[in-house]
């Protein structure tokens, strides 16, 4: 099998991610993609509140449901504490000794890479899947230490920071995010003023 693995912190879970996740599937031919929920995003902590990893795990099992080849994965929420991709990508790999590893990310974060944990070793185990986001480029050296490919996805300039505020200002969520998932935020009350 071609594995997936779409990792984010998802907060809110959007249709730019999904759209991301289907084609990115449909373009490298990936058999599923695996939504993994960070635990705790070590990028993003003491910058502002991120919403529980439960809560960000039903919103994207709510997504997700009903959608073919993907799956909201919890894999960083049970192995707890910081979230790094290498840590789960090993995980994934034990449990998938002789499937192929793709790691879809969009052009923003593939600029980051190189900061991540114990890169070179996760360069050696999975293929890159780049997808393009508004508003960023991907680097040009990416080839150095990766292996990757390019799948061009619709571009979407959507984003959780923008969600979120949309969400706290009492602005419409609709058609950004699915409707499952709309109804989850507003019964658990996520997102709402005082909160940022
Ligand atoms: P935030 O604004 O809080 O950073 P985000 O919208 O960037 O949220 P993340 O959870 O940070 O969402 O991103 C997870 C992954 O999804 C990253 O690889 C990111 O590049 C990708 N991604 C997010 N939004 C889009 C989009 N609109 N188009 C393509 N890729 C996207
Ligand atoms: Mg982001």
């Amino acid at each position: 099998m071609r594995i997936g693995i779409f990792g984010g912190t998802f907060d809110p879970i959007h249709v730019g991610h999904l759209a991301a996740a289907v084609n990115a599937k449909a373009g490298a031919h990936l058999d599923k993609v695996l939504m993994v929920v960070a635990n705790i995003p070590w990028q993003k902590e003491g910058l502002r509140k991120v919403q529980p990893a439960a809560e960000r795990l039903a919103l994207v099992r709510a997504a997700v449901s009903g959608v073919e080849g993907l799956e909201a994965s919890d894999i960083e929420i049970k192995r707890g504490g910081e979230s790094y991709t290498i840590d789960t990508v090993l995980e994934i790999r034990k449990q998938f000794p002789n499937d192929e590893l793709f790691l879809i990310i969009g052009a923003d974060v593939a600029s980051e890479l190189d900061t991540w944990e114990r890169a070179d070793d996760l360069a050696d185990l999975v293929t890159l899947v780049i997808v393009n986001r508004p508003g960023s480029v991907r680097p040009s050296n990416l080839g150095e230490r990766w292996s990757y490919l390019e799948v061009e996805v619709p571009s979407l300039d959507i984003s959780s920071t923008d969600l979120r505020a949309r969400a706290i200002e009492g602005r419409p969520l609709d058609y950004l995010i699915p409707s499952a998932a709309i109804d989850y935020i507003r019964q658990h009350k996520l997102y709402v003023p005082g909160e940022e």
